[in-house]
């Protein structure tokens, strides 16, 4: 055996390992956040301390290193090649960070996070302040550990989560999305506001639960490797193949259930599709969180929000929720869950503001990261950006500036891949629109299956081959646009508010 492949063998082993700890990982936060006895929480978080710190030691080895050259001067085939440059990526990370910086990292945003909680309760930034001073600085230093190849800070921290990413390329997608978008809301206002007489309707939690069950199960999910549980905040975990997705109820809000739902399921059916047999290689993996998120808005809005979903869907309320939906027909829902409202919380927004919430961010973290912007100052901008963007006046910090958990726990660089999601979601929608012949009929028949397979196909069994720029383009044929996002959301925008 050439010593490269011997090499390559190792570096699959180990990275297996550290996937096997990653997945045991997983499943200890998802027991935290579902059933865990909240008497359980101290010793949890040792637990996930030790694996954290057991996972840390395997990506750092030095073997890797000496493995990664001798695989880079003998090059094997393409996916090999591909699997070892993902390999170099994360080992260069890894081992950009001094380990004393990665434990201040994990003990101050650790509490941090905590501070966030009691100051947000308060709507006490002051409280909060001297651990945003504190994360910046950190994160500052951090990036500049991480910076290469010409990125700037925000750019390195960025990279983490959406390889290859930086500012300036999202500046350009973003400034014509915000014209536009803020064109469309003017234009609303000339429309016809759809009715909101369901909004409120009380519906028992059984009933809503059946209900997006059985969509979820429609769209394909396996619930042989896979469940849905409840937790304050959705979210979804792959303990290594088997998805776990959560999901909430409000007694009067069964639209809300239904949309986090389908959200989280677009999660999960992008997990369920990730090759199987190259668990624990990078080609294994999600590629990016903006490529994530697209999954997860193609099937709560692109589907979810359509009409030709809710001709179908209609007779399955009906029969899972009962009399709450009397006097409702599919074009009602379609047209209640495409309400637009400009307001201040992020987590609620619509999809023709939830991207002006997404800006206001960004602008904020690359000031804050290059210095051009105190912490001390951060309400005051926030405040000015929201009249800005979104036309609303923020009455208090709760509601302003410490609404997201992400900054307190380190988060920086994130936000943007939310609105990467929507903008590779809608062209994902729009080539398998074209590939399909009609994506309409299709949902109106409930026949998810080929659109899912679509996405596989064209996106889930690539793992991080290929990088998100790549996939994008392989794809769809073009390279990330806000074109398609437009397009799409202007139709429809205008189909629900009867503007010709
Ligand atoms: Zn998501």
């Amino acid at each position: 055996m050439p010593a490269s492949t011997d090499a390559y063998q190792q570096l699959l082993a180990l990275s297996r390992e550290a996937s096997l700890l990653g997945a045991t990982s997983a499943l200890l936060a998802w027991d935290q956040e579902t059933y865990m006895p909240g008497g359980a929480g101290e010793r949890r978080a040792e637990q996930l301390e030790l694996m954290a710190t057991l996972g840390h030691e395997r990506a750092t080895d030095p073997r890797i290193g000496e493995w990664l050259t001798s695989c880079t001067a003998t090059p094997g085939d393409d996916e090999q090649q591909a699997a070892v440059r993902e390999m170099q990526r994360d080992y260069d990370r890894a081992t950009r960070l001094p380990t004393a910086l990665v434990a201040e990292l994990a003990a101050t945003e650790s509490r941090a996070q905590q501070a966030w909680g009691t100051a947000r309760t308060a709507s006490d930034f002051a409280q909060f302040l001297p651990w945003l001073e504190k994360i910046v600085a950190l994160q500052q230093q951090k990036a500049d550990c991480l910076k290469h190849d010409g990125q700037s800070r925000w750019d390195a921290l960025a990279d983490m989560y959406e390889p290859g990413m930086r500012a300036d390329t999202l500046r350009t997608l973003f400034a014509p999305l915000r014209q536009s978008l803020v064109a469309l809301r003017q234009q609303l206002d000339a429309g016809t506001r759809p009715a909101e007489t369901f909004k409120k309707r009380e519906i028992a939690e059984p009933r809503q639960e059946s209900f997006v069950h059985a969509i979820v199960a429609a769209m394909g999910f396996d619930f042989q490797r896979g469940r849905i549980d409840r937790s304050a905040h959705p979210f979804c975990i792959s303990i290594g193949g088997d998805v776990r997705l959560t999901t909430r109820f409000h007694k009067d809000n069964v639209l809300d259930a239904l949309g986090s739902t389908m959200h989280e399921g677009g999660h999960g059916l992008y997990e369920q599709g990730l090759p199987s047999k190259h668990f624990g290689s990078p080609l294994g993996e999600a590629v990016s969180l903006g490529i994530h998120e697209s999954q997860s808005r193609l099937w709560e809005n692109h589907v979810g929000r359509s009409r030709a979903f809710w001709q179908w869907c209609m007779p399955h309320a009906q029969q899972h929720l009962g009399g709450a939906c009397d006097e409702q027909d599919a074009q009602s829902l379609y047209a209640l869950c495409n309400l637009v409202s400009p307001d201040l919380i992020r987590v609620e927004a619509d999809e023709a503001t939830y991207d002006l919430h997404v800006m206001v961010r960004f602008e904020i973290e690359q000031a804050l990261m290059a210095g051009d912007l105190l912490a001390k100052d951060l309400p005051a901008r926030w405040n000015e950006l929201y009249l800005d963007y979104l036309g609303v006046t923020v009455p208090d910090d709760r509601r302003g500036c410490l609404q997201d958990v992400h900054w307190s726990c380190g988060l920086f660089g994130y936000f943007p891949t939310y609105t990467m999601g929507n903008l590779y979601a809608a062209q994902f929608a729009a080539k398998a629109d074209e590939a399909l012949g009609g994506l309409d009929a299709l949902m109106q028949a409930g026949d998810f299956a080929p659109l899912r397979e679509w996405l596989h196909d064209n996106v889930h069994c690539h793992g991080r081959r290929y990088s998100p720029a790549e996939l994008c383009e392989r794809a769809t044929g073009a390279p990330l646009s806000s074109e398609h996002f437009i397009n799409y959301l202007t139709r429809k925008l205008h189909d629900v508010y009867a503007i010709a």
